[in-house]
């Protein structure tokens, strides 16, 4: 089998022959000495770690870096000047703090984030095809459009779609411009598909939300092919994992990130084990972060993939979440083959599930299928006709929000930022 674009590319940006995880190690070692003696060398966030490591498996012997320290300190961890900073990312609000958490980023890193993007989408996008991007455009190295600069540079035509269209729009689209590939959030390729149909879409690369089994299986069965799942956060510069064409987890740059999986109490976990994701960004030249907490939970898989490749995967990753977990509920539902969309609300044991959907369905079967899979909360689901006006019920990542937050989160921001997340469905127009 051929090897990942990925392994090609991180030989040619580290100057190796052939990846071997020997060579792989030594880069990384290398990497973070030579961010230690950095951090080493001036007063910030990191200045009392130690300035050299004997081997990775001291990695773990330094402390953690949390959430709550990219809203307090992030001017600490800043490694290079503001001059040299080309955008910065923040929430809305993060963590305990409330403060937002902000992440910088150099020319170099979105250049990596680019490059990255070229090895994911080179999977599956060639020279003359034509790709809907359904992901947000916001602006110079937006995501957007880091995203639509590597499908140029693949020779193939972005299509800058964004992620708030009607599906109406969308079907025009597919109907005009006869897209090959999709790039998007996982359950809004899955909406779109059921909503409009197929038509000329071949590939998909989804990214930005957990995949579940269940919308993984109905994407792939209506387009024919496997999907390229693509992992990323902000900390790592939107880019950080690919799949390559085994189909069998994604690869992570390890040249620029080093993974650790730990548990909840912080013990490093071995390979196989699932846990919570924790990166050493070596690879950022702005924010470098050093044992960052991500808050996701998968594992690095134990066996080596088919396509021969020494770096590690990562199985699917999912958010960590304190109260009931939203995937759980797509597992349960998106086997209808009806549901389009849904949005879920909390208040204290009570789900309330707003469903869209296309053709028939008795909303009993919904609501028995969610609390089987949501056992101790009392669900309702409320269904209606999708209609071609109807966009997304979400618009970033899908959680089960709790009331109080949702009202606040409308009390406290603008309509553009609660945009990010979950809105109200939207009423049928007359
Ligand atoms: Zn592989």
């Amino acid at each position: 089998m051929q090897c990942s674009r990925l392994d090609a590319l991180i030989c040619e940006q580290e100057h190796l022959s052939s990846l071997s995880r020997d060579a792989l190690e030594a880069v990384q070692l290398s990497g973070l000495n030579r961010l230690l003696s950095r951090e080493a060398g001036r007063s910030g966030f990191y200045k009392d770690l130690p300035e050299h490591l004997n081997s990775l498996s001291e990695l773990h012997k330094l402390p953690f870096t949390t959430e709550d320290d990219l809203a307090r300190r992030a001017g600490g961890i800043l490694l290079t000047s503001q001059s040299e900073i080309r955008r910065v990312l923040s929430d809305a609000t993060s963590g305990t703090t409330g403060l937002p958490k902000r992440v910088f980023y150099t020319e170099g890193d979105l250049e990596n984030t680019v490059r990255l993007y070229m090895a994911g989408l080179g999977e599956l996008i060639f020279p003359g095809n034509r790709v809907m991007i359904c992901f947000p455009f916001s602006g110079p190295f937006g995501l957007g459009e880091l995203i639509a600069e590597a499908i140029v540079r693949l020779g193939a035509q972005p299509l800058k779609l964004g992620s708030a269209m009607r599906y109406q729009d969308y079907s025009a689209i597919l109907d005009g411009e006869k897209p090959d590939c999709f790039v998007g959030m996982p359950v809004q390729l899955l909406s779109i598909l059921r909503v409009c149909g197929k038509k000329s879409l071949r590939r998909a690369l989804v990214s930005g939300d957990a995949c579940p089994d269940s919308v993984t299986d109905a994407c792939e069965t209506i387009l024919g092919t496997r999907l390229f799942p693509h992992y990323g956060s902000r900390e790592m510069g939107m880019a950080g994992a690919v799949t390559c064409p085994a189909h069998t987890g994604m690869h992570l740059r390890e040249n620029h990130i080093i993974a650790e999986i730990v548990a909840q109490d912080g013990h490093v976990l071995p390979a196989g084990e699932f846990g919570e994701l924790v990166i050493t960004t070596i690879g950022m030249e702005a924010m470098p972060l050093i044992r960052y907490r991500t808050g996701d939970l998968t594992r690095i898989l134990p066996d080596a993939c088919p396509c021969g490749s020494a770096t590690h995967r990562l199985d699917k990753v999912k958010r960590a979440s304190s109260g009931p977990d939203i995937t759980e509920l797509d597992e349960a539902l998106y086997p209808f083959p009806q549901l389009v969309d849904y949005r879920a609300d909390r208040i204290r044991k009570q789900i309330t599930i707003d469903a869209l959907v296309k053709g028939s369905i008795n909303p009993a079967l919904l609501a028995d299928a969610a609390a089987k899979a949501l056992p101790g909360f009392a669900v309702s689901v409320k269904v209606r006709d999708v209609c071609p006006e109807d966009t997304a019920l979400y618009r970033g990542k899908r959680r089960i929000l709790p009331d109080s937050e949702r009202l606040a989160l409308r009390r406290c921001f603008p309509p553009q930022l609660t945009a990010l997340f979950p809105v109200p469905r939207r009423h049928r127009p007359a």
